[in-house]
């Protein structure tokens, strides 16, 4: 594959991505797929959205799982309902996520990634040990059909994350970098964490977005790309000297808004190529 292919972060028919037509139509070469529900994983659906995927020469590059009850409405609604972390659906969520992966696995695709939820801050606590040990569940599960799992950025800061991937100590888990969620959960500035985390760094979303007054407390605000304070040039030069070459899947979370999505995630795909004919 040619370095830095654009992407888009799609749906069927859960989350909040573009639908594989708006890939098609925005002639965008890879996608990642937000997992759909659980009635249409099946494998007659699987056999499909690959044809479907072969007739538009769209390559699929990861799986993301997400599940039912999930929030995303403010900071501490997500700390009590988002990934692995709550105790109370970890396990039937734990079950579903492999049952995602084994769905990719039947969508040819070798990477799953989540959102795990906020992993403690405090080591000793003994919720990170369960997180610890629920993540080499999934993870033991993925490598059986031989896939690395994706945790997508932003719930913690990046020394938080190195530390937790390290202490998991498997050798399949890595990270998709959304730069947008550092600011948007005020977990650090993104560039930098970037430079950290970058030997982990094996899928990335393109994602813009502002600083809130209180980071951390209150959410900052998602915007169209190039228009938030990421730095989208400084973002692909540090891919570059990172030796990142993967896709650069566009993410632009505004689902109930499909015209404006469109035509925003347009917009992002013209200013990705500019920036690969510039520094690529
Ligand atoms: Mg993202």
């Amino acid at each position: 594959m040619e370095k830095w292919p654009i992407g888009v972060f799609t749906s069927v028919d859960a989350g909040l991505g573009v639908k594989l037509e708006v890939a098609h139509e925005l002639g965008v070469p890879t996608i990642q797929l937000h997992a759909p529900a659980q009635e249409t994983r099946t494998a007659e659906n699987a056999r499909k959205f690959l044809e479907r995927l072969a007739d538009l020469g769209i390559t699929l590059t990861a799986v993301f799982g997400g599940f039912e009850g999930e929030s995303y409405a403010d900071i501490p609604t997500v700390v009590k309902t988002v990934g692995l972390v709550p105790p109370e659906t970890r396990a039937a969520r734990t079950q579903e996520m492999k049952e995602i992966a084994d769905f990719a696995r039947q969508l040819e695709c070798n990477v799953v990634a989540l959102h795990l939820g906020f992993i403690p801050h405090d080591t000793s606590e003994p919720l990170y040990a369960e997180v610890l040990e629920v993540t080499r569940d999934v993870c033991n599960h993925a490598k059986g059909n031989g896939q690395n799992v994706h945790l997508e950025t932003g719930q913690e800061a990046a020394d938080g994350l190195l530390q937790f991937i390290s202490d998991v100590g498997v050798d399949n888990l890595f990270v998709n970098f959304d730069p947008a969620n550092m600011i948007l959960y005020g977990t650090g500035e993104p560039i930098e964490a970037l430079k950290k985390i970058g030997s982990f760094v094996r899928s990335v979303h393109c994602k813009d977005g502002t600083w809130a007054d209180k980071p951390g407390e209150e959410w900052g605000a998602e915007t169209p790309l190039g228009e938030g304070d990421v730095g989208i040039e400084t973002y692909l030069r540090t891919l570059g000297e990172l030796g990142y070459a993967g896709p650069l899947t566009i993410e632009r979370e505004i689902a109930q808004e499909p015209t404006r999505q469109k035509a925003e995630i347009g917009q992002a795909v013209q200013l990705l190529s500019d920036l690969k004919a510039k520094i690529g």
